[in-house]
């Protein structure tokens, strides 16, 4: 039998039969995958803690032909756990990043991408230094750029206008009024107009942070202020759930963007 190997992370399980369990896992070469482990509903040296979701390890699996499902033998987990008993926050949280990479299209191609992307942000939450929001921000605009809709916010979606001008320090925003952001089509500037379900208003503050937040060579530039984090989730979560074509179970779980206004 040809066993094959992958790092992992394990996105969801359920019990399944008398003995098992239902495993569906993050494989860092392949994508998504799911699989049945046998026996591994039993507590016995394999161990159920392997396979709970956010375990990241090393997956043993074969696969059959004329079969979606795998065949799992074990999970060796590696660190970092991430010790979710104590802080349910962080688990909801963590639950919102493994189904959005539970519910996307992920290609053989893609996987490393993606994996890259969830354990990034696993890491995140379970350092435990920075606010779970601004990781949930950069979360899903991280997810819209592997998913290859995140939109062009250097231009105007509509006139072809260029919103920032290259500065020694970053992007400066060349007008400080609100500008527009159209779900259909992306950025619109002040000029341009944009209204109907779909448009957000975002406040120059929130153009100025973005164009700050996605400047490759700025590392560092600090958390938002309350009210642009607020603007921005609720523009990007609308991203999220526009091209999923679907509201994540997970997410109506996260704190409301509202509440921190
Ligand atoms: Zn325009």
């Amino acid at each position: 039998m040809n066993w094959l190997q992958s790092e992992c992370v394990i996105l969801k399980e359920k019990p399944f039969k008398e003995k098992d369990r239902l495993v569906t896992f993050l494989a860092k070469d392949k994508g998504r995958l799911t699989g049945i482990a046998k026996s591994a509903k039993v507590l016995t040296g394999r161990g159920v803690g392997a396979f709970e979701p956010f375990t990241r390890g090393t997956i043993h699996y074969l696969e059959k032909s004329g079969s979606d499902l795998v065949t799992i033998r074990k999970c060796d987990p590696t660190p970092p756990f991430l010790m979710l008993h104590h802080n349910y926050e962080q688990f909801l949280f963590a639950s919102y990043f493994t189904e959005l990479v539970v519910l996307c299209p992920i290609s053989p191609a893609d996987a490393p991408v993606f994996y890259d992307l969830l354990t990034h942000g696993l890491d995140r939450l379970a350092a435990g230094d920075e606010d779970f929001r601004v990781v949930r921000l950069r979360f899903e605009m991280d997810f819209l750029t592997c998913l290859g809709v995140q939109p062009r916010w250097g231009r105007c979606a509509q006139c072809g206008k260029t919103l920032y001008q290259k500065s020694g320090g970053g992007y400066r925003l060349l007008q400080g009024a609100p500008h527009k952001f159209d779900l259909k089509r992306g950025v619109l500037c002040p000029a341009c107009p944009g209204h109907g379900s779909g448009v957000f208003v975002v406040s120059p503050q929130v153009m100025e942070f973005v164009g700050v937040w996605l400047d490759p060579h700025q590392t560092d530039s600090g958390p938002p202020m309350a009210g642009v984090l607020a603007q921005l989730e609720a523009v990007v979560s609308a991203q999220v759930m526009a091209h999923l074509e679907r509201v994540p179970r997970s997410m109506a779980l996260l704190p409301d963007p509202a509440d921190i206004l």
